[in-house]
């Protein structure tokens, strides 16, 4: 079983593996290190990472990016219309989801967010388990931590339809500084001053800082700040309005009421963002834009950075935001390290460095300190692997709260708490205690929905909690529920039971022991007769209570469902690609041999075996290109073994003589 982990990424996704001598990024079918986050489908198949790239331009209404920013997502929500610029099948509907409606197999299909992503980490499954030649389960994958909790279960689910055990959900900025601590040898031990480090992580869609702080074997999240619609895409749309008005003018064509001109302009633009980030200027050429017109224009640095202005005066926003919350200023940061491939615009990391008034660090890989950080992360936590340990204290991104109904007899008791603040610790384990005589439900929903990404419903769950009864003498049960978020980021909450007041023998202590958990107050400590003992009054556990959960989180037969569509589309994929494969090996196979019987099988065949097969093998040929042009993987096959039974005797003659020179030399060789 191999320890691998994904950064998926708004526009790319890359893969690191844990090997005993370090972590390697693993490449994908044609050798990239990082495959497009993107899925197509076509009349016979659908196109997955790379192939889904290649099909875009010409299949533009059947393929969907951004597949990370749709999961968890409602159609209705306001932030969708705005991926929408950003994708270019519709998207629609589904069963309450965000999803997109495509024509898939001569059909028109709707596959919700969920389907789409657990589509994509499939595929990211087969590349990792073809490179790495063994199956691949266990991963840890990256999120953004501004992710909320349907979306954290919706990227659970997909990897689960996709076939993976997500052994976490890990934060982006955690994912590269848990990379960049791991190998640090000087970190400072328990007592000194942390070493404070500004992780800055700018992608496609999205920017992130983190203030974390390193000592010795661990690392602990300070504070993170967002703004989760600030990325390279934004870049590459200043260019492209400035190119749609400039074309307008100058070519009287409108690209931006033309998907194809539209499509083609953001993929040159981002061409050309790339090109100024090294250039003082780039060229644009787009050849047929649209009207048979090929569009040229040129676009200095100091333009660009004109355009981007608006952007680069928010760039400041998420750090001051992030030292704030950790408490700090600047003059406390020591390093600040910027990783996310949309960070190498010049004038951005300018405006970075101008903010905290010293030089930047560049010491990961912008590309792949994620994915990196991500292996390490699932190399802690998989049995199956022997890693350093590093321990990774992560924080709460939004508080949460529980709602219930009052009990009709406790007259004065509140009726919602928040019980997990923003900048809490995760994993985070709280125990609720309350007083009733009959079963009863919580809720459990986010405390301040208008920090939540666009309108994302703030409730999380519902929990119903069984087996609640008033005792013998009409008294209530005191009912412990464990709420927990947990590693993924994912509230819970995952056990309860009840207990009694008792009075037991206790050990006397001279210190208070086990501060690690102050919230899990129920820890069974075992007396000991021979120590000093004293009366105290303590709970005791007396007996489980059932809960029922509803959450954002697919039930088992839906999940059942899709993981059966899935791996049956995945059959359908492989059938189209072994038929692929059969079919090209046939059409080798005809200029093969046609070669061969002029040179290596010619003495061994007669005229008229030769005619005989060559006729053969020009009739297969024509049949290829036309009505054997598309036909199933069986009649290439039988094409191919009628071929071969023809040739077969001369590939014998041919056999028996180059063995028998072969044993000629060897026999010489032994006398
Ligand atoms: P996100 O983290 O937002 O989900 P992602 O992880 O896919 O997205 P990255 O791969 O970190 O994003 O960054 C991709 C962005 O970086 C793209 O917008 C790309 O155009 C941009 N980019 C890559 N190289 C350069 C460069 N040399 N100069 C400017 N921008 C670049
Ligand atoms: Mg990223």
């Amino acid at each position: 079983m191999s320890v691998v982990g994904v950064d998926f990424g708004t526009l790319k996704t890359v893969i690191a593996v844990a090997r005993n001598r370090g972590v390697d990024v693993v490449t994908n079918e044609v050798s990239n290190r990082a495959t497009p986050s993107m899925v197509g489908f076509g009349p016979k198949s659908r196109y997955l990472g790379e192939a889904a790239k290649t099909q875009e331009i010409s299949n533009l209404k059947n393929t969907v990016g951004s597949l990370k920013r749709l999961i968890g997502r409602t159609f209705a929500d306001p932030d969708i219309q705005t991926e929408q610029q950003y994708i270019t099948a519709p998207l629609v509907d589904v069963n309450g989801q965000v999803g997109a409606e495509i024509n898939y197999l001569g059909n028109k299909e709707k596959f919700s967010a969920t389907q789409l992503v657990a589509m994509y980490l499939s595929k990211i499954r087969q590349t990792a388990a073809s490179e790495l030649k063994l199956p691949v389960s266990d991963i840890c994958m990256t999120v953004p931590p501004w992710f909320t909790d349907v979306q954290r279960r919706g990227l659970i689910d997909a990897a689960e339809i996709a076939g993976l055990k997500l052994l976490r959900l890990i934060n982006d900025n955690t994912a590269a500084a848990l990379g960049w601590g791991i190998t640090k040898l000087d970190l400072p031990g328990p007592e000194e001053k942390p070493r404070r480090v500004a992780f800055v992580d700018i992608g496609h869609s999205s920017y992130t800082c983190s203030v974390i702080e390193f000592r010795k074997g661990e690392l602990s999240v300070k504070s993170t700040a967002w703004d989760r619609n600030f990325g390279g895409r934004d870049f590459d749309k200043a260019l492209v309005d400035h190119l749609a008005k400039e074309f307008k003018g100058k070519y009287k064509v409108d690209i931006t009421t033309h998907g194809r001109a539209m499509a083609r302009t953001i993929a040159s633009a981002e061409k050309v963002k790339k090109v100024l980030s090294a250039n003082q200027q780039s060229p644009v050429n787009i050849e047929s834009l649209m009207n048979d017109i090929d569009a040229t224009s040129m676009i200095t640095r100091q333009e660009f950075e004109a355009m981007i202005e608006p952007l680069l005066a928010r760039a400041h926003v998420p750090l001051e935001q992030a030292l704030a919350q950790a408490k700090l200023t600047k003059e406390d940061i020591d390093i600040i390290e910027v990783v996310g491939a949309g960070s190498r615009i010049p004038a951005l990391k300018e405006r970075i460095q101008e903010f905290f008034g010293k030089p930047l660090s560049f010491t990961l890989n912008a590309d792949e300190a994620l994915a990196r950080g991500s292996a390490f992360s699932c190399a802690i936590l998989s049995p199956v692997f022997r890693v350093r340990d590093f321990s990774v204290q992560d924080i709460i991104s939004y508080p949460i709260e529980f709602a219930w109904e009052k009990a009709p007899d406790i007259p004065d008791e509140d009726t919602s708490l928040t019980v997990f603040n923003k900048g809490n610790v995760m994993p985070s384990t709280k125990i609720l205690t309350f007083y009733r005589k009959q079963p009863f439900d919580l809720e459990a929903r986010y405390t301040q929905p208008e920090d939540l990404p666009g309108k994302t419903n703030p409730w999380i769950g519902r929990f119903s909690v069984k087996g609640v009864k008033a005792d013998g003498k009409e008294d209530f049960m005191i009912c412990k529920l464990k709420a927990r978020v947990n590693i993924h980021g994912v509230l819970n909450v995952e056990t309860g039971y009840y207990v009694e007041d008792q009075e037991v023998e206790e050990e006397v202590k001279d210190e208070e022991g086990d501060k690690k958990d102050p919230d899990a107050m129920e820890t069974d400590k075992k007396d000991d007769s021979s120590k000093k003992t004293r009366k105290v009054k303590k709970q005791v556990r007396k007996g489980d209570l059932p809960i029922a959960s509803g959450t954002a989180s697919l039930d088992d037969s839906a999940k059942a469902i899709l993981i059966e569509k899935e791996s049956t589309m995945v059959m359908e994929d492989k059938l189209v690609a072994d038929t692929e494969e059969k079919k090209n090996e046939l059409e080798a196979y005809i200029y093969d041999l046609r070669a061969k019987l002029d040179e290596q099988y010619s003495e061994f065949a007669s005229d008229e075996e030769k005619t005989s097969i060559k006729a053969k093998l020009e009739v297969t040929e024509d049949w290829l290109y036309d009505e054997g042009d598309d036909t199933t993987k069986g009649v290439y096959v039988a094409k191919i073994d009628e071929i071969r039974a023809l040739a077969g005797p001369i590939v014998q003659r041919h056999f028996e003589k180059v063995d028998a020179e072969r044993r000629a030399v060897q026999e010489r060789a032994e006398a």
